[in-house]
């Protein structure tokens, strides 16, 4: 057995909220062979596993009766080129951001908005990650997964993943498959979109007038730098609830006794509310009560301020969910994954 089992050791190091939790065992997946070991191992054993990337989209609310598996493998290679595009695949523990920056200095396009985005390769298609306009989705070409029910690898298309709004497949067989690696569509030639939020903007600002891809990546991480704590300086996942979706019929209502309610119309006649701006509303930015706490700067985002426990933050959750739903009658659904 290649794979280095430890025993009961501590997840702080390994989940970007920085809740002390212990996990009965822990190891880190460098191959394939690792994660066959790995499951084989949890079947013998009848111990659960837990396949764990960055820990940037997870709330662990107690200790882990479990094999926690960290993905750790690494490889970036050109599968495919042709004079427009480049097939690109990366390990499942690739670092996100690191691998966009190489893409980008390869001079190939089309992950410029997702940067700065904390987390793995791997998990990136767990709840199709998107950030100003784009989604993994738009630039996903194919991936490959290890199915824990048999230890088969399977390749999943786009259609397969079933990618919506920070949702996939993957995200409702939870624990079914373990991502191995994945491919990108990249672009020699860029398509760029600037309109969202306030990327043009800041361009312009920079009197940039004919951006590359590596101008919108360094204003996105400067935009993102300048509102969203830095995970090493102040525990977090990024935003705790997602954006609702809600018939256009409820918004118009909700904005009838609520004018200033912030809405973005979908393509498919559904309303996006910014979940940000209910929870602002209902006066929760900047609440602190022991070490849980409310980003002062961005309401989506639930703080750790040193030694909250998960259910604190998870107590914290429910609260504002109460709250939201009982003056806007809307559900704020959770982002990050349960343990
Ligand atoms: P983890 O937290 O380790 O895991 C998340 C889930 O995926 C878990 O259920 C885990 O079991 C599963 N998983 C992990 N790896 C694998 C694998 N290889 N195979 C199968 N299952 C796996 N998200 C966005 O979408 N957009 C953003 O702009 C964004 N900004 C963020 C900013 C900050 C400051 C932070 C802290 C988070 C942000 N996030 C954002 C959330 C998070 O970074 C992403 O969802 C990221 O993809 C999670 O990656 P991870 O490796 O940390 O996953
Ligand atoms: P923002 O720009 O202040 O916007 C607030 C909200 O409004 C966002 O949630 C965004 O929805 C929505 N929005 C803004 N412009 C929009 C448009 N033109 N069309 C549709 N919806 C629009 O948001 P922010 O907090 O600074 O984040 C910027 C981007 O990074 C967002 O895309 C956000 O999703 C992403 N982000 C995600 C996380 C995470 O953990 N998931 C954490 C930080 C940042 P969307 O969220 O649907 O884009």
């Amino acid at each position: 057995m290649t794979l280095q089992l430890q025993s009961d050791v501590s997840l702080k190091p390994y989940n970007t909220f920085g809740v002390d939790v212990r996990a009965r065992l822990f190891a880190e997946a460098r191959t394939d062979e690792d994660v066959r070991e790995a499951l084989a191992y949890s079947a013998q054993n009848r111990i659960d596993l837990l396949v764990l990337g960055g820990g940037s989209n997870l709330l662990l609310t107690g200790d882990v009766d479990a094999l926690v598996l960290r993905m750790a493998s690494r490889g970036i290679r050109i599968v495919h080129e042709d004079c427009d595009r480049a097939i690109v695949e990366a390990e499942a523990g690739e670092p996100w951001h690191p691998f966009v920056q190489d893409m980008l200095a390869q001079g190939l396009a089309g992950l410029e908005n997702l940067s700065l985005i904390p987390g793995t390769v791997g998990a990136a298609p767990m709840q199709n990650i998107g950030a100003y306009g784009v989604e993994i989705k738009d630039v996903f070409h194919s991936l490959v997964a290890m199915d824990r029910l048999n230890g088969e690898l399977r390749e999943f298309s786009l259609q397969d993943c079933a990618f919506g709004y920070r949702d996939s497949v993957f995200k409702h067989q939870t624990g079914r498959w373990m991502i191995l690696r994945v491919r990108f569509a990249l672009t020699f030639a860029a398509r760029l979109h600037l309109d969202y939020g306030p990327v043009r903007q800041r361009l312009e600002e920079q009197g940039i007038k004919d951006p590359t891809p590596v101008h919108v990546s360094k204003a996105i991480c400067a935009i993102r730098s300048e509102k969203l704590p830095d995970p090493a300086v102040l525990g977090n996942a990024g935003s705790f609830f997602k954006n609702p979706l809600v018939p256009a019929d409820v918004a118009a209502r909700i904005k009838q006794a609520h004018p200033g309610l912030v809405t973005y119309p979908q393509p498919d006649g559904q309303v996006k509310l910014a979940a940000g701006w209910l929870i602002e509303q209902a006066g929760w930015k900047g609440f602190r009560e022991g070490d849980a706490g409310v980003h002062a700067l961005q309401s989506l985002v639930l703080v750790n301020y040193g030694s909250a426990s998960g259910h604190d933050l998870l107590n914290l959750a429910q609260r504002i969910q109460a709250d939201v739903l009982e003056r806007f009658g809307v559900t704020l659904e959770m982002e990050p994954n349960l343990y």
